[in-house]
Protein backbone atom coordinates (compact mmCIF):
# COMPACT_ATOMS: atom_id res chain seq x y z
CA UNK A 1 0.00 0.00 0.00
CA UNK A 2 0.93 3.36 -0.75
CA UNK A 3 2.14 5.00 2.44
CA UNK A 4 4.14 8.92 2.91
CA UNK A 5 6.97 9.05 5.47
CA UNK A 6 4.53 10.39 8.32
CA UNK A 7 5.17 9.86 12.39
CA UNK A 8 3.63 7.63 13.62
CA UNK A 9 0.87 8.53 15.45
CA UNK A 10 0.29 7.83 19.35
CA UNK A 11 -3.03 6.28 19.10
CA UNK A 12 -1.75 3.43 16.45
CA UNK A 13 -2.12 0.03 18.19
CA UNK A 14 -2.06 -3.22 15.80
CA UNK A 15 -3.60 -6.21 17.24
CA UNK A 16 -0.66 -9.14 17.54
CA UNK A 17 -1.11 -12.37 16.22
CA UNK A 18 -2.94 -14.48 13.57
CA UNK A 19 -6.61 -13.95 12.92
CA UNK A 20 -9.45 -16.26 15.49
CA UNK A 21 -13.03 -15.92 13.80
CA UNK A 22 -15.26 -14.44 17.11
CA UNK A 23 -16.89 -17.33 19.08
CA UNK A 24 -20.64 -17.36 18.52
CA UNK A 25 -22.41 -16.69 21.93
CA UNK A 26 -24.16 -20.08 23.71
CA UNK A 27 -27.43 -18.53 24.37
CA UNK A 28 -28.17 -21.61 26.62
CA UNK A 29 -25.45 -20.10 28.74
CA UNK A 30 -28.30 -18.14 31.80
CA UNK A 31 -25.51 -15.36 31.69
CA UNK A 32 -25.56 -14.10 28.01
CA UNK A 33 -29.41 -15.08 27.77
CA UNK A 34 -29.75 -12.55 30.45
CA UNK A 35 -27.24 -9.85 28.87
CA UNK A 36 -29.06 -10.30 25.55
CA UNK A 37 -32.69 -9.39 27.40
CA UNK A 38 -31.00 -6.70 29.04
CA UNK A 39 -30.12 -5.31 25.87
CA UNK A 40 -32.83 -5.91 23.64
CA UNK A 41 -34.50 -3.57 27.22
CA UNK A 42 -32.20 -0.84 26.46
CA UNK A 43 -32.77 -0.87 22.65
CA UNK A 44 -36.15 -0.84 22.98
CA UNK A 45 -36.16 2.21 24.93
CA UNK A 46 -34.09 3.65 22.02
CA UNK A 47 -36.41 3.12 19.07
CA UNK A 48 -38.14 5.46 17.06
CA UNK A 49 -35.15 7.81 17.31
CA UNK A 50 -34.32 10.29 14.56
CA UNK A 51 -30.60 9.96 12.49
CA UNK A 52 -29.16 12.48 10.62
CA UNK A 53 -27.68 12.05 6.90
CA UNK A 54 -23.69 12.81 7.40
CA UNK A 55 -21.69 14.09 4.82
CA UNK A 56 -18.34 15.40 5.49
CA UNK A 57 -18.45 15.07 9.25
CA UNK A 58 -21.94 17.81 8.73
CA UNK A 59 -25.04 16.68 9.91
CA UNK A 60 -28.12 17.56 7.88
CA UNK A 61 -32.02 16.96 8.10
CA UNK A 62 -34.28 16.56 4.65
CA UNK A 63 -37.86 17.17 4.79
CA UNK A 64 -38.42 13.52 3.47
CA UNK A 65 -38.12 10.60 5.85
CA UNK A 66 -37.36 6.89 5.82
CA UNK A 67 -39.20 5.04 8.44
CA UNK A 68 -37.68 1.54 9.68
CA UNK A 69 -39.75 -0.64 11.50
CA UNK A 70 -39.94 -3.74 13.06
CA UNK A 71 -40.86 -6.36 10.64
CA UNK A 72 -42.54 -8.31 13.77
CA UNK A 73 -44.68 -5.44 14.95
CA UNK A 74 -44.66 -3.51 11.78
CA UNK A 75 -46.59 -0.60 14.06
CA UNK A 76 -43.47 -0.38 16.27
CA UNK A 77 -40.43 2.23 14.23
CA UNK A 78 -37.09 1.19 14.89
CA UNK A 79 -35.38 4.28 13.21
CA UNK A 80 -36.22 7.86 11.50
CA UNK A 81 -33.73 8.60 8.78
CA UNK A 82 -33.25 11.32 6.48
CA UNK A 83 -33.91 10.43 2.56
CA UNK A 84 -30.71 11.74 0.55
CA UNK A 85 -32.17 12.79 -3.32
CA UNK A 86 -29.87 13.86 -6.33
CA UNK A 87 -29.74 16.76 -4.79
CA UNK A 88 -27.57 15.64 -2.01
CA UNK A 89 -25.12 13.52 -4.57
CA UNK A 90 -22.66 16.36 -5.64
CA UNK A 91 -22.05 18.02 -2.11
CA UNK A 92 -22.00 14.13 -0.58
CA UNK A 93 -19.40 13.62 -3.39
CA UNK A 94 -17.40 16.71 -2.84
CA UNK A 95 -16.78 15.66 0.50
CA UNK A 96 -15.72 12.37 0.14
CA UNK A 97 -13.04 13.36 -2.89
CA UNK A 98 -11.77 15.62 -0.42
CA UNK A 99 -11.45 13.47 2.35
CA UNK A 100 -9.88 11.22 -0.22
CA UNK A 101 -7.04 13.66 -0.52
CA UNK A 102 -5.73 13.20 2.81
CA UNK A 103 -7.07 9.40 3.72
CA UNK A 104 -5.27 7.71 0.99
CA UNK A 105 -1.96 9.40 2.01
CA UNK A 106 -2.67 7.86 5.48
CA UNK A 107 -0.06 5.02 6.34
CA UNK A 108 -1.76 1.83 6.04
CA UNK A 109 -1.19 1.18 9.78
CA UNK A 110 -3.32 3.99 10.58
CA UNK A 111 -6.41 2.77 8.52
CA UNK A 112 -6.04 -1.03 10.01
CA UNK A 113 -5.52 0.22 13.59
CA UNK A 114 -9.09 1.76 13.19
CA UNK A 115 -10.58 -1.21 12.00
CA UNK A 116 -9.28 -2.62 15.26
CA UNK A 117 -10.63 -0.42 17.08
CA UNK A 118 -13.82 -0.79 15.76
CA UNK A 119 -13.40 -4.33 16.00
CA UNK A 120 -12.85 -3.89 20.32
CA UNK A 121 -15.75 -1.07 20.56
CA UNK A 122 -17.90 -3.58 18.58
CA UNK A 123 -16.70 -6.83 21.01
CA UNK A 124 -17.71 -4.55 24.06
CA UNK A 125 -21.49 -3.60 22.67
CA UNK A 126 -21.83 -6.67 20.74
CA UNK A 127 -25.29 -7.61 22.54
CA UNK A 128 -26.30 -4.18 22.28
CA UNK A 129 -26.11 -4.32 18.21
CA UNK A 130 -27.60 -8.23 18.04
CA UNK A 131 -30.60 -6.63 20.08
CA UNK A 132 -30.87 -3.68 17.00
CA UNK A 133 -31.15 -6.38 14.49
CA UNK A 134 -33.73 -8.52 16.51
CA UNK A 135 -35.69 -5.05 16.11
CA UNK A 136 -35.07 -3.88 13.03
CA UNK A 137 -34.84 -7.27 10.96
CA UNK A 138 -36.40 -9.65 13.37
CA UNK A 139 -33.34 -11.38 13.38
CA UNK A 140 -33.06 -13.83 16.06
CA UNK A 141 -30.48 -13.86 18.67
CA UNK A 142 -28.10 -16.56 17.34
CA UNK A 143 -28.57 -15.34 13.77
CA UNK A 144 -28.36 -11.29 15.25
CA UNK A 145 -24.70 -12.56 16.87
CA UNK A 146 -23.53 -14.42 14.13
CA UNK A 147 -24.44 -11.18 12.10
CA UNK A 148 -22.37 -9.07 14.56
CA UNK A 149 -19.58 -11.99 15.17
CA UNK A 150 -18.82 -11.58 11.20
CA UNK A 151 -18.90 -8.01 11.63
CA UNK A 152 -15.78 -7.96 14.36
CA UNK A 153 -14.18 -11.22 11.90
CA UNK A 154 -14.22 -8.18 9.20
CA UNK A 155 -12.42 -5.46 10.93
CA UNK A 156 -10.36 -8.04 12.36
CA UNK A 157 -9.39 -9.75 8.87
CA UNK A 158 -8.93 -6.68 6.68
CA UNK A 159 -6.75 -5.06 9.08
CA UNK A 160 -4.47 -7.84 8.82
CA UNK A 161 -5.19 -8.19 4.95
CA UNK A 162 -4.23 -4.78 4.96
CA UNK A 163 -0.90 -4.76 6.28
CA UNK A 164 0.22 -7.94 4.16
CA UNK A 165 -0.72 -6.34 1.00
CA UNK A 166 1.66 -3.41 2.05
CA UNK A 167 4.06 -6.01 2.65
CA UNK A 168 4.05 -7.44 -0.84
CA UNK A 169 7.32 -8.15 -2.49
CA UNK A 170 8.54 -8.83 -5.98
CA UNK A 171 10.18 -12.33 -6.09
CA UNK A 172 12.09 -11.26 -9.04
CA UNK A 173 14.15 -8.26 -9.78
CA UNK A 174 15.87 -6.37 -12.31
CA UNK A 175 19.56 -6.35 -12.01
CA UNK A 176 20.19 -3.39 -10.86
CA UNK A 177 17.12 -2.10 -10.00
CA UNK A 178 14.83 -2.48 -7.02
CA UNK A 179 11.55 -3.62 -8.08
CA UNK A 180 7.81 -2.99 -6.03
CA UNK A 181 4.37 -3.61 -6.44
CA UNK A 182 2.59 -0.83 -4.25
CA UNK A 183 -1.64 -1.23 -3.87
CA UNK A 184 -2.95 2.12 -3.87
CA UNK A 185 -6.63 3.07 -3.39
CA UNK A 186 -8.54 3.46 -6.10
CA UNK A 187 -10.57 7.13 -4.86
CA UNK A 188 -14.30 6.86 -3.95
CA UNK A 189 -16.63 4.28 -3.43
CA UNK A 190 -20.24 3.73 -3.52
CA UNK A 191 -21.23 0.84 -0.87
CA UNK A 192 -24.56 -0.25 -1.59
CA UNK A 193 -25.73 -3.24 0.91
CA UNK A 194 -28.69 -5.56 1.53
CA UNK A 195 -30.93 -5.73 4.19
CA UNK A 196 -29.88 -9.03 5.02
CA UNK A 197 -27.03 -9.22 6.57
CA UNK A 198 -27.81 -5.50 7.45
CA UNK A 199 -24.29 -5.47 9.95
CA UNK A 200 -21.71 -7.66 8.37
CA UNK A 201 -21.92 -7.11 4.66
CA UNK A 202 -22.78 -2.88 4.96
CA UNK A 203 -19.53 -2.92 7.38
CA UNK A 204 -17.57 -5.43 5.34
CA UNK A 205 -17.69 -3.74 2.16
CA UNK A 206 -17.20 -0.39 4.10
CA UNK A 207 -14.16 -1.29 5.93
CA UNK A 208 -12.65 -3.18 2.71
CA UNK A 209 -12.88 0.42 1.19
CA UNK A 210 -11.76 2.50 4.16
CA UNK A 211 -8.85 0.51 4.54
CA UNK A 212 -7.31 0.16 1.50
CA UNK A 213 -7.24 4.40 1.58
CA UNK A 214 -10.76 4.44 -0.10
CA UNK A 215 -13.95 6.82 1.14
CA UNK A 216 -17.42 6.11 0.90
CA UNK A 217 -20.85 7.49 0.10
CA UNK A 218 -22.75 4.51 2.29
CA UNK A 219 -26.11 4.09 1.25
CA UNK A 220 -27.75 1.60 3.31
CA UNK A 221 -30.85 -0.30 2.48
CA UNK A 222 -33.82 1.38 3.43
CA UNK A 223 -35.15 -1.48 5.55
CA UNK A 224 -31.91 -0.99 7.56
CA UNK A 225 -30.84 1.89 8.08
CA UNK A 226 -30.60 2.34 12.07
CA UNK A 227 -27.93 -0.50 12.35
CA UNK A 228 -26.07 1.27 9.67
CA UNK A 229 -26.16 4.65 11.93
CA UNK A 230 -25.01 2.58 14.71
CA UNK A 231 -22.01 1.19 13.21
CA UNK A 232 -21.20 4.96 11.69
CA UNK A 233 -21.32 6.25 15.22
CA UNK A 234 -19.45 3.73 16.22
CA UNK A 235 -16.51 4.52 13.57
CA UNK A 236 -16.68 7.88 14.86
CA UNK A 237 -16.25 6.96 18.25
CA UNK A 238 -13.08 4.86 16.98
CA UNK A 239 -11.88 8.23 15.95
CA UNK A 240 -12.52 8.04 12.11
CA UNK A 241 -11.49 11.48 10.89
CA UNK A 242 -14.79 13.62 8.94
CA UNK A 243 -15.84 12.45 5.05
CA UNK A 244 -14.00 9.25 4.94
CA UNK A 245 -17.48 7.79 5.63
CA UNK A 246 -20.74 9.61 4.61
CA UNK A 247 -23.76 8.42 5.46
CA UNK A 248 -26.69 8.84 3.31
CA UNK A 249 -29.97 6.66 3.42
CA UNK A 250 -31.71 6.79 0.56
CA UNK A 251 -33.94 5.65 -2.27
CA UNK A 252 -31.84 3.01 -4.10
CA UNK A 253 -33.47 4.20 -7.55
CA UNK A 254 -33.05 8.18 -7.39
CA UNK A 255 -30.15 8.57 -4.94
CA UNK A 256 -28.41 5.04 -5.53
CA UNK A 257 -28.93 5.46 -8.98
CA UNK A 258 -27.30 9.00 -9.37
CA UNK A 259 -24.48 7.93 -7.20
CA UNK A 260 -23.48 5.03 -9.24
CA UNK A 261 -23.78 7.22 -12.45
CA UNK A 262 -21.62 9.95 -10.98
CA UNK A 263 -18.65 10.69 -13.19
CA UNK A 264 -16.13 10.54 -9.79
CA UNK A 265 -17.49 7.29 -8.53
CA UNK A 266 -14.16 5.32 -8.97
CA UNK A 267 -16.09 1.82 -8.22
CA UNK A 268 -19.37 0.46 -6.41
CA UNK A 269 -19.26 -2.47 -3.76
CA UNK A 270 -22.97 -3.69 -4.36
CA UNK A 271 -24.47 -6.60 -2.49
CA UNK A 272 -28.36 -7.58 -3.65
CA UNK A 273 -30.48 -8.40 -6.24
CA UNK A 274 -29.88 -9.99 -9.43
CA UNK A 275 -32.23 -7.23 -10.88
CA UNK A 276 -30.45 -4.57 -9.09
CA UNK A 277 -26.82 -5.62 -9.41
CA UNK A 278 -27.24 -5.32 -13.39
CA UNK A 279 -28.61 -2.32 -13.80
CA UNK A 280 -25.43 -0.88 -11.84
CA UNK A 281 -23.36 -3.18 -14.10
CA UNK A 282 -25.08 -1.12 -16.95
CA UNK A 283 -24.98 2.55 -15.45
CA UNK A 284 -21.41 1.89 -14.43
CA UNK A 285 -20.35 0.65 -17.80
CA UNK A 286 -21.00 4.37 -19.73
CA UNK A 287 -18.34 7.18 -19.52
CA UNK A 288 -19.50 10.64 -18.68
CA UNK A 289 -18.46 13.89 -19.10
CA UNK A 290 -15.57 13.96 -16.60
CA UNK A 291 -15.12 10.86 -16.05
CA UNK A 292 -11.69 9.57 -16.15
CA UNK A 293 -11.61 5.84 -15.66
CA UNK A 294 -13.47 2.11 -16.07
CA UNK A 295 -15.72 2.06 -12.72
CA UNK A 296 -15.09 -0.90 -10.87
CA UNK A 297 -18.24 -2.83 -9.94
CA UNK A 298 -17.65 -5.51 -6.97
CA UNK A 299 -21.52 -7.49 -7.68
CA UNK A 300 -22.81 -10.08 -5.03
CA UNK A 301 -25.89 -11.23 -6.30
CA UNK A 302 -29.05 -13.36 -5.70
CA UNK A 303 -28.73 -17.17 -5.16
CA UNK A 304 -30.71 -20.45 -6.29
CA UNK A 305 -28.99 -22.54 -3.93
CA UNK A 306 -29.18 -26.20 -4.05
CA UNK A 307 -28.61 -28.85 -1.19
CA UNK A 308 -28.32 -32.74 -3.29
CA UNK A 309 -28.97 -35.66 -1.11
CA UNK A 310 -27.33 -39.12 -2.66
CA UNK A 311 -29.16 -42.23 -1.60
CA UNK A 312 -26.31 -43.19 0.75
CA UNK A 313 -26.41 -40.11 2.67
CA UNK A 314 -26.44 -40.13 6.36
CA UNK A 315 -30.26 -39.47 5.90
CA UNK A 316 -30.78 -37.27 9.47
CA UNK A 317 -27.78 -35.33 8.99
CA UNK A 318 -29.22 -34.14 5.52
CA UNK A 319 -32.45 -33.58 6.85
CA UNK A 320 -30.61 -31.18 9.54
CA UNK A 321 -28.70 -29.34 6.90
CA UNK A 322 -31.56 -29.19 4.76
CA UNK A 323 -33.64 -27.81 7.53
CA UNK A 324 -31.22 -25.36 9.34
CA UNK A 325 -29.69 -23.59 5.35
CA UNK A 326 -33.50 -23.69 4.24
CA UNK A 327 -35.37 -21.28 7.24
CA UNK A 328 -32.55 -20.16 9.06
CA UNK A 329 -33.50 -16.26 8.99
CA UNK A 330 -36.90 -17.07 7.21
CA UNK A 331 -34.77 -18.84 3.98
CA UNK A 332 -33.67 -14.53 3.79
CA UNK A 333 -30.03 -15.69 2.90
CA UNK A 334 -28.36 -15.14 -0.39
CA UNK A 335 -27.17 -18.97 0.61
CA UNK A 336 -29.77 -20.12 1.70
CA UNK A 337 -30.92 -23.56 0.58
CA UNK A 338 -34.08 -23.32 -1.53
CA UNK A 339 -33.94 -26.71 -3.45
CA UNK A 340 -33.16 -29.86 -2.50
CA UNK A 341 -32.46 -32.40 -4.84
CA UNK A 342 -32.90 -36.02 -3.82
CA UNK A 343 -32.31 -39.95 -4.70
CA UNK A 344 -35.06 -41.29 -5.68
CA UNK A 345 -34.08 -44.43 -3.53
CA UNK A 346 -34.33 -42.10 -0.51
CA UNK A 347 -36.83 -39.30 -1.45
CA UNK A 348 -40.18 -40.43 0.30
CA UNK A 349 -38.15 -41.28 3.64
CA UNK A 350 -36.33 -38.02 3.44
CA UNK A 351 -39.54 -35.91 2.98
CA UNK A 352 -40.93 -37.68 5.72
CA UNK A 353 -38.13 -36.74 8.06
CA UNK A 354 -38.03 -33.45 6.71
CA UNK A 355 -41.75 -32.53 7.27
CA UNK A 356 -41.30 -34.02 11.49
CA UNK A 357 -38.09 -31.82 11.51
CA UNK A 358 -39.73 -28.67 9.85
CA UNK A 359 -42.89 -28.59 12.13
CA UNK A 360 -40.74 -28.14 15.21
CA UNK A 361 -39.97 -25.03 13.78
CA UNK A 362 -40.92 -22.33 16.51
CA UNK A 363 -42.24 -19.13 15.03
CA UNK A 364 -42.83 -15.74 17.07
CA UNK A 365 -41.19 -12.81 18.05
CA UNK A 366 -37.67 -12.16 17.52
CA UNK A 367 -36.85 -10.65 21.33
CA UNK A 368 -38.07 -13.75 22.64
CA UNK A 369 -35.81 -15.89 20.54
CA UNK A 370 -37.78 -18.26 18.76
CA UNK A 371 -36.89 -20.02 15.82
CA UNK A 372 -37.85 -18.04 12.73
CA UNK A 373 -39.88 -14.73 13.13
CA UNK A 374 -41.35 -12.14 10.17
CA UNK A 375 -40.02 -11.81 6.72
CA UNK A 376 -38.46 -8.58 5.79
CA UNK A 377 -41.84 -6.16 4.99
CA UNK A 378 -45.01 -6.42 3.48
CA UNK A 379 -44.30 -6.20 -0.21
CA UNK A 380 -41.99 -9.29 0.70
CA UNK A 381 -44.58 -11.78 2.30
CA UNK A 382 -47.24 -10.86 -0.38
CA UNK A 383 -44.32 -11.74 -3.04
CA UNK A 384 -43.84 -15.02 -1.01
CA UNK A 385 -47.30 -15.86 -0.78
CA UNK A 386 -47.80 -15.63 -4.09
CA UNK A 387 -44.61 -18.48 -5.05
CA UNK A 388 -46.19 -20.25 -1.91
CA UNK A 389 -49.34 -20.56 -4.41
CA UNK A 390 -48.16 -21.22 -7.39
CA UNK A 391 -46.12 -23.94 -5.31
CA UNK A 392 -49.11 -25.69 -4.23
CA UNK A 393 -50.19 -26.05 -8.25
CA UNK A 394 -46.84 -27.06 -9.52
CA UNK A 395 -45.79 -29.52 -6.60
CA UNK A 396 -47.05 -31.36 -3.41
CA UNK A 397 -47.19 -29.13 -0.41
CA UNK A 398 -45.99 -31.74 2.50
CA UNK A 399 -46.05 -28.54 5.30
CA UNK A 400 -46.56 -25.01 5.60
CA UNK A 401 -48.29 -23.23 3.09
CA UNK A 402 -49.45 -20.14 4.80
CA UNK A 403 -49.53 -17.07 6.95
CA UNK A 404 -48.17 -18.33 10.59
CA UNK A 405 -51.34 -15.88 11.89
CA UNK A 406 -51.08 -16.39 15.67
CA UNK A 407 -47.95 -15.44 15.66
CA UNK A 408 -48.31 -12.00 15.89
CA UNK A 409 -49.51 -9.06 13.56
CA UNK A 410 -46.10 -9.24 11.85
CA UNK A 411 -44.74 -10.47 8.32
CA UNK A 412 -44.99 -14.21 9.42
CA UNK A 413 -44.79 -17.01 7.23
CA UNK A 414 -45.15 -20.50 7.88
CA UNK A 415 -41.94 -22.35 6.86
CA UNK A 416 -42.68 -24.03 3.90
CA UNK A 417 -41.84 -27.29 1.66
CA UNK A 418 -43.41 -28.06 -1.82
CA UNK A 419 -42.38 -31.68 -3.12
CA UNK A 420 -42.54 -33.25 -6.76
CA UNK A 421 -41.84 -29.70 -7.96
CA UNK A 422 -40.12 -29.99 -12.04
CA UNK A 423 -36.37 -29.28 -12.71
CA UNK A 424 -36.83 -26.07 -15.28
CA UNK A 425 -40.39 -24.92 -13.09
CA UNK A 426 -40.72 -21.58 -12.03
CA UNK A 427 -40.57 -22.29 -8.28
CA UNK A 428 -37.14 -24.44 -9.13
CA UNK A 429 -35.41 -21.43 -10.95
CA UNK A 430 -36.53 -18.12 -9.23
CA UNK A 431 -34.98 -16.54 -6.08
CA UNK A 432 -38.07 -16.22 -3.58
CA UNK A 433 -35.87 -15.54 -0.66
CA UNK A 434 -38.10 -16.33 2.00
CA UNK A 435 -39.06 -19.75 3.80
CA UNK A 436 -40.54 -21.57 1.02
CA UNK A 437 -37.95 -25.16 0.27
CA UNK A 438 -38.49 -27.03 -3.15
CA UNK A 439 -37.92 -30.21 -3.24
CA UNK A 440 -36.81 -32.15 -6.30
CA UNK A 441 -36.68 -35.87 -7.66
CA UNK A 442 -33.38 -37.16 -9.10
CA UNK A 443 -33.02 -40.23 -10.60
CA UNK A 444 -28.93 -40.55 -9.85
CA UNK A 445 -26.50 -38.29 -9.05
CA UNK A 446 -25.80 -37.80 -12.48
CA UNK A 447 -29.06 -36.35 -12.49
CA UNK A 448 -29.08 -34.87 -9.31
CA UNK A 449 -25.74 -32.52 -10.12
CA UNK A 450 -27.92 -31.61 -13.72
CA UNK A 451 -30.83 -30.21 -11.70
CA UNK A 452 -28.44 -28.95 -9.42
CA UNK A 453 -26.02 -26.56 -12.10
CA UNK A 454 -29.13 -25.72 -14.62
CA UNK A 455 -29.87 -22.62 -13.03
CA UNK A 456 -28.66 -18.81 -13.60
CA UNK A 457 -27.09 -18.58 -10.72
CA UNK A 458 -24.15 -20.59 -8.74
CA UNK A 459 -23.88 -19.12 -5.61
CA UNK A 460 -23.58 -21.81 -2.94
CA UNK A 461 -24.44 -25.70 -2.52
CA UNK A 462 -24.02 -28.72 -0.69
CA UNK A 463 -23.65 -32.84 -1.16
CA UNK A 464 -24.71 -34.90 1.66
CA UNK A 465 -23.20 -38.80 0.43
CA UNK A 466 -20.75 -41.12 2.28
CA UNK A 467 -19.34 -41.63 -1.11
CA UNK A 468 -15.57 -40.40 -1.59
CA UNK A 469 -16.12 -40.46 -5.85
CA UNK A 470 -19.42 -38.53 -5.31
CA UNK A 471 -17.29 -36.12 -3.46
CA UNK A 472 -14.61 -35.76 -6.12
CA UNK A 473 -17.17 -35.29 -8.75
CA UNK A 474 -19.12 -32.46 -6.64
CA UNK A 475 -15.84 -30.80 -6.42
CA UNK A 476 -15.36 -30.81 -10.34
CA UNK A 477 -18.60 -30.28 -11.57
CA UNK A 478 -20.95 -28.82 -9.01
CA UNK A 479 -20.84 -25.10 -10.41
CA UNK A 480 -21.24 -23.06 -7.31
CA UNK A 481 -18.94 -19.89 -5.72
CA UNK A 482 -19.08 -21.60 -2.38
CA UNK A 483 -19.64 -25.37 -2.12
CA UNK A 484 -20.09 -27.52 1.32
CA UNK A 485 -19.59 -31.56 1.51
CA UNK A 486 -22.10 -33.09 4.34
CA UNK A 487 -22.76 -29.90 6.39
CA UNK A 488 -25.65 -26.71 5.64
CA UNK A 489 -25.22 -24.05 2.99
CA UNK A 490 -25.02 -21.45 5.38
CA UNK A 491 -22.70 -19.94 7.69
CA UNK A 492 -19.88 -18.73 5.82
CA UNK A 493 -17.28 -17.88 8.21
CA UNK A 494 -14.96 -15.33 7.21
CA UNK A 495 -11.30 -16.76 6.65
CA UNK A 496 -12.70 -20.24 6.37
CA UNK A 497 -15.12 -19.67 3.71
CA UNK A 498 -14.17 -16.35 1.46
CA UNK A 499 -17.74 -15.75 -0.32
CA UNK A 500 -19.04 -15.01 -3.97
CA UNK A 501 -20.56 -16.54 -6.34
CA UNK A 502 -20.79 -17.48 -9.97
CA UNK A 503 -22.40 -16.57 -13.08
CA UNK A 504 -26.01 -14.17 -11.97
CA UNK A 505 -24.67 -14.63 -8.44
CA UNK A 506 -22.08 -11.96 -8.71
CA UNK A 507 -18.85 -11.09 -9.63
CA UNK A 508 -17.50 -14.23 -7.41
CA UNK A 509 -15.87 -11.18 -4.93
CA UNK A 510 -14.89 -13.45 -2.16
CA UNK A 511 -15.55 -11.48 0.35
CA UNK A 512 -14.04 -12.74 3.86
CA UNK A 513 -11.21 -14.13 1.72
CA UNK A 514 -7.21 -13.52 1.08
CA UNK A 515 -8.19 -12.09 -2.79
CA UNK A 516 -10.90 -9.60 -2.07
CA UNK A 517 -8.83 -6.18 -0.83
CA UNK A 518 -7.37 -6.71 -4.26
CA UNK A 519 -10.80 -5.26 -5.35
CA UNK A 520 -10.25 -2.06 -3.46
CA UNK A 521 -7.08 -1.53 -4.34
CA UNK A 522 -4.76 -0.91 -7.70
CA UNK A 523 -1.46 -2.24 -8.27
CA UNK A 524 1.19 0.69 -9.07
CA UNK A 525 4.49 -1.28 -10.15
CA UNK A 526 7.60 1.13 -9.77
CA UNK A 527 10.84 -0.25 -10.96
CA UNK A 528 14.28 2.33 -9.72
CA UNK A 529 17.24 2.27 -10.94
CA UNK A 530 19.99 1.74 -7.99
CA UNK A 531 22.35 4.31 -8.29
P1 LIG B 1 -31.96 -5.12 -3.58
O1 LIG B 1 -31.23 -5.41 -4.84
O2 LIG B 1 -33.39 -4.83 -3.66
O3 LIG B 1 -31.28 -3.87 -2.85
C1 LIG B 1 -29.92 -3.85 -2.51
C2 LIG B 1 -29.47 -2.41 -2.37
O4 LIG B 1 -29.50 -1.77 -3.65
C3 LIG B 1 -30.35 -1.57 -1.47
O5 LIG B 1 -29.53 -0.72 -0.69
C4 LIG B 1 -31.18 -0.78 -2.45
O6 LIG B 1 -31.65 0.44 -1.93
C5 LIG B 1 -30.17 -0.53 -3.56
N1 LIG B 1 -30.73 -0.19 -4.88
C6 LIG B 1 -31.93 -0.52 -5.38
N2 LIG B 1 -32.05 -0.03 -6.65
C7 LIG B 1 -30.89 0.59 -6.94
C8 LIG B 1 -30.39 1.29 -8.08
N3 LIG B 1 -31.11 1.40 -9.20
N4 LIG B 1 -29.16 1.81 -8.04
C9 LIG B 1 -28.40 1.69 -6.93
N5 LIG B 1 -28.82 1.06 -5.81
C10 LIG B 1 -30.05 0.51 -5.81
O7 LIG B 1 -31.68 -6.36 -2.62
P2 LIG B 1 -32.22 -6.59 -1.13
O8 LIG B 1 -33.66 -6.91 -1.18
O9 LIG B 1 -31.77 -5.50 -0.23
O10 LIG B 1 -31.40 -7.90 -0.71
C11 LIG B 1 -31.77 -9.18 -1.08
C12 LIG B 1 -30.96 -9.66 -2.27
O11 LIG B 1 -29.57 -9.59 -1.96
C13 LIG B 1 -31.22 -11.11 -2.61
O12 LIG B 1 -31.29 -11.25 -4.00
C14 LIG B 1 -29.99 -11.83 -2.05
O13 LIG B 1 -29.69 -13.05 -2.68
C15 LIG B 1 -28.93 -10.81 -2.31
N6 LIG B 1 -27.76 -11.02 -1.45
C16 LIG B 1 -26.62 -11.49 -2.03
C17 LIG B 1 -25.50 -11.74 -1.24
C18 LIG B 1 -24.23 -12.26 -1.85
O14 LIG B 1 -23.20 -12.20 -1.19
N7 LIG B 1 -24.25 -12.74 -3.07
C19 LIG B 1 -25.55 -11.50 0.13
C20 LIG B 1 -26.74 -11.00 0.68
C21 LIG B 1 -27.83 -10.77 -0.13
Amino acid sequence: MATVEAPTPPQIRLHEGPFANEPLTDFSREENARRMRTAIDKVRGQLGREYDLIIGGRRLKTAEKIKSINPSKPSQVVGIHQKAGKEHVESVMDAALKAFESWSQTSVEERASLLFRVGDLLREHKFEFSAWLVFEVSKNWGEADADIAETIDFCEYYGREALRLAKTELPVQMAGERDRLLYIPLGVGAVIPPWNFPCAIMAGMTLASIVSGNTVVLKPSSDSPTIAAKFVELLEEAGIPEGIVNFCPGAGASFGDAIVAHPKTRYIAFTGSREVGLRINQVAADQRPGQFWIKRTILEMGGKDAIIVDADADLDAAVEGVAGSAFGFQGQKCSACSRAIVDERIYDKFLEKLKQRVEKIRIGDPTENPDMAAVINEASMKSILSYIEHGKKDGRLITGGDRAANAGEGYFIQPTVIADIQPGSKLEQEEIFGPVLAVIKARNYDNALEIANDTQFGLTGAVYTRSKEKIDRAIRQFHVGNLYINRKCTGATVGCHPFGGFNMSGTDSKSGGPDYLYLFSQGKAVGEKNT
